[in-house]
């Protein structure tokens, strides 16, 4: 097989050793001359299974006892119901930054009132509104840290005195972060943390309970919470592939993960900025360290510049229909040699 550079934005690149994992578990799933998709979810080796791929989120989190962790189906895209269903019973605060907070404020708004206490909408999402004000008698504030699209990322968190939701999907396990500032957190898994099919749901214990209507039984965190997740039937498969990525991650610890990343951005940002025929699209004090977005200024070349990427092996990185240009995604799997193959492609480009 010829190696090709992953940049994909999801579902995305997963590290080699994972995907291995995966093999072997379909073929033999601990010991049991089973496929891992054909044995009940739950036999003890896969109840292990959902239990540890729990645990090291904690750990990896350095979250407490005070935390219940929950992996739902349905995607990222069905978090942006249930959170509100959940936990608005009045009003809401939300930043809207970007398709996936839009996304989220529609939902939301079925649900009771939602304020827009911050936006970037006026310059096309390419940069991280600031300094907005949160006052006490939200039900919550909800955020997106990662924008996948526009490639913005926040990089600090407003202090506020009402629960803190944030949408983590494409930059989760990313960065060292104080988790224990945040309320709830999900992610949908092809991202940054396995196979598409299972959505991660990090609750802090007493934030639920608030909301007076009926919430029915699938959409209500209470049901998963108290049947760790085996309520129905979870994506066996997806979870297994976030457990393999989590020990990846528990190994080298989320610090190592953050510098690797940094490196990485620091010199694909680099290249574009020094590049006469390039640009970046976002505000520097913005730019997320996940999805690395930029244009060429003469657009006529941009078949060019996707036919030299393909010649060099690499793949995924025609930026999103919404927005055009490109799009670097570069998750914690994706190698530095693969970031150099494609600043030098960059630096060839004349
Ligand atoms: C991809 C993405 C989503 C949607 O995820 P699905 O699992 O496909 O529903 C939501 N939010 C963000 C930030 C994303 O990147």
């Amino acid at each position: 097989m010829t190696k090709v550079h992953n940049f994909s934005a999801g579902p995305a690149i997963l590290p080699q050793e994972v995907i291995q994992s995966c093999i072997d578990a379909l073929q033999n799933f601990e010991n049991t001359d089973l496929s891992l998709i054909e044995v009940s979810h739950r036999s003890k080796e896969f109840v292990s299974v959902m239990g540890e791929a729990c645990h090291l989120v904690k750990k990896i989190m350095k979250l407490g006892g005070d935390y219940e962790v929950i992996y739902l189906q349905g995607g990222a895209s069905t978090q942006f119901l249930m959170t509100a269903m959940n936990l608005l019973e009045k009003k809401a605060a939300f930043t809207n930054t970007g398709t996936w907070a839009k996304k989220a404020i529609k939902e939301a708004k079925a649900f009771g009132n939602v304020d827009i206490v911050g936006s970037s909408e006026d310059k096309n999402f390419s940069y991280i509104p600031k300094d907005f004000d949160i006052s006490d008698d939200y039900d919550y504030f909800h955020c997106t840290s990662n924008n996948t699209i526009s490639g913005t990322q926040m990089q600090t968190f407003p202090e506020c005195n009402v629960p803190l939701v944030c949408d983590m999907s494409s930059d989760i396990f990313s960065r060292e972060l104080d988790f224990t500032q945040f309320d709830l957190i999900y992610a949908g898994a092809q991202k940054n943390m396995g196979p598409a099919g299972t959505t991660l749901v990090v609750i802090k214990k007493g934030l639920l309970g608030n909301v007076t209507r009926y919430i029915p039984t699938m959409l209500d965190y209470n049901t998963h919470i108290s049947k760790d997740s085996m309520f129905n039937t979870p994506s066996v498969f997806a979870v297994y592939g976030c457990m393999q990525t989590l020990r990846w991650i528990d190994k080298q610890g989320l610090a190592t993960i953050e510098k690797l990343n940094t490196q990485k951005a620091d010199v694909l940002y680099n290249e574009i900025d020094n590049n006469d025929l390039f640009e970046g699209t976002t505000a520097v004090e913005d730019r997320s360290k996940m999805n690395i977005t930029f244009v060429l200024k003469d657009d006529s070349r941009n078949e060019d510049f996707l036919s030299a990427c393909a010649d060099a092996n690499i793949s995924g990185i025609k930026g999103h229909r919404s927005v055009g240009g490109f799009r670097a995604s570069i998750y914690n799997a994706l190698g530095l040699d693969s970031v150099t193959a494609l600043v030098n492609v960059i630096k060839a480009f004349k």
